[in-house]
């Protein structure tokens, strides 16, 4: 696992003393303890404590110091004898010094190398940091303290998601679960730094094993989204405060239609009320026509409420709701809204709906309004047609696209005067409109709106032959068992 390579400094400071009285008291009991053992192997041990806070240079120093100390012992107590038996222990000993001290060396070599590695990692701006598998932080990079507030020395030994309060755009076990099958996984976290501000860090995360291929770690990677993401949300406010506004102006230029709609149904009510009064006053009232007349006051009175229920739908200020949408039926919803447009203003609808529902995942309001701009900008582009029918030709098909998907598309066709080349890139750009009274906004909201739900929207025309709109969605497949 990487761990940050050096250790604690209040530990660091007291090894140069302790290997100092240790070569000390080695050199005394070899010296002057009479002993039949190999003390000086005990110098392997001064070795290995000063590899912890000296270079190369000073190991090989102090290596040098305790085979001197070794060789000066052995000729202070044997000078007189050289006996076989303390020759051949001082050599073990000198061995063991020479042994340690290599395998120290070779050892430092590869903690500084770690060290560089790790001094890279502290030269991005990202925020690393390593957890093991008790998500306890075992490395903790510059970006992580600046980002968070935390130094590496508070961070290092804590649990992480304690440490930083992690909130996670989904339930922690399907990330373990994920991270377990991928080795990998990346999403949006939300942060509380050591000052108490939130965070949002777009997360990525990479999973270390063993060579047995045991899970030992995760490197994690962030970086701070929050202005990105407080920026985005603006936008998506403006843009649907912007959408509320052009939906309101588009309904606006319907209320006519929208008037008829409800009045008919209503004046309906009354006439039935009026019959069925009259059937009931008669000598012998005839109730099979009462209830005939109330039946009808029933449905005429639903309808008007459910012209009312969809206006009111379609008025509301909502937030983004993202649910299953057929298509087909919510056409059925634009062309109550538009039918009466299209008969004042002599227009006849082919509609040629796709047999089979259309699933989409979307915000129905939405997507309506798409749909009833194109219808409304098509009526008024027809509005100069006087020597042939004018006709809105509303479609639906599924198309094959890449597979496995597959894209619902709606058509909206008239055979208005169409769109002039020149014209035609325009169109979908905010405040581009040809009409005196026109806002511009409608094409512009419409295209953000199919976008939005992962689609385009797309104009094509031929001069004085009429525009199409085509608008193609993503189809929600059936979720497989
Ligand atoms: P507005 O309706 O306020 O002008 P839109 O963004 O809905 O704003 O439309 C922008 C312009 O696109 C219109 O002014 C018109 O010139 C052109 N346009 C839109 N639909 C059609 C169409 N069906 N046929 C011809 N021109 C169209």
């Amino acid at each position: 696992m990487f761990t940050q390579p050096s250790l604690p400094k209040s530990s660091l400071q007291f090894y140069p003393a302790i290997a100092l009285l240790g070569a000390a008291a080695i050199f005394l009991i070899d010296t002057f303890a009479p002993f039949n053992i190999a003390i000086a192997v005990m110098y392997v041990a001064v070795i290995m404590i000063s590899a912890n806070f000296l270079s190369r240079e000073g190991l090989l120093a102090i290596s040098a110091i305790c085979i001197f100390l070794t060789v000066s012992s052995f000729f202070i107590v044997h000078s007189d004898d050289f006996e076989s038996g303390a020759m051949v222990r001082c050599l073990i000993s000198l061995s063991a010094i020479l042994v340690t001290t290599f395998l120290a060396l070779k050892n430092n070599q590869a903690t500084l190398n770690l060290r560089d590695q790790a001094a890279l990692l502290d030269l991005t701006h990202d925020a690393i940091y390593v957890r093991d598998t008790r998500d306890v932080i075992a490395y903790w990079n510059a970006g992580a303290e600046e980002l968070y507030g935390w130094t590496r020395g508070e961070a290092i030994g804590r649990p992480a998601i304690e440490l930083l309060k992690s909130r996670f755009p989904m339930p922690l076990k399907d990330i373990t679960k994920e991270l377990a099958a991928a080795d990998r996984w990346q999403g949006e976290i939300t942060h509380v730094k050591r000052n108490g501000t939130e965070v949002i860090v777009a997360s990525r995360w990479s999973q270390q094993r063993d060579d047995n291929g045991r899970p030992i770690a995760t490197m994690v990677t962030n970086n701070d989204i929050t202005e990105q993401k407080h920026a985005e949300d603006a936008l998506h406010k403006a843009q649907a405060e912007l959408a509320h506004v052009t939906r309101l102006t588009t309904l606006g230029e319907l209320t006519a239609s929208i008037a008829h709609e409800v009045n008919q149904p209503l004046a309906a009510v009354v006439t039935n009320g009026e019959a069925a009064l009259r059937w009931l006053q008669r000598d012998v009232p005839d109730l099979k026509e009462v209830q005939d007349s109330l039946e009808r006051m029933i449905t005429n009175g639903r309808r008007a409420s459910d012209v009312i229920a969809r206006l009111r739908a379609l008025t509301r200020k909502t937030d983004l709701i993202r649910a299953p949408v057929d298509v087909n039926e919510l056409l059925d919803d634009v062309l109550l809204l538009v039918d009466r447009e299209l008969a004042a203003k002599n227009v006849a609808l082919n509609l040629s709906l796709a047999k089979a529902p259309l699933p989409v995942l979307g915000d129905r309001v939405q997507l309506q309004q798409a749909i009833i701009n194109l219808a409304v900008n098509a009526v008024q582009a027809m509005m100069t047609v006087v020597d042939r029918p004018r006709e809105l030709r509303i479609s639906t098909r599924v198309q094959p696209s890449d597979p496995p998907e597959r894209t619902v598309v709606v058509e909206v066709t008239d055979n208005g005067p169409g769109i002039d080349p020149a014209a035609i890139n325009k169109l979908f750009t905010a405040f581009y409109t040809t009409k005196s009274e026109g806002m511009g906004m409608g094409l512009s909201i419409c295209r953000s709106i199919v976008e939005s739900h992962g689609g385009k929207i797309i104009a094509s025309s031929e001069v004085g032959e009429g525009a199409t709109f085509s608008v193609h969605l993503p189809m929600k497949e059936e979720e497989k068992a």
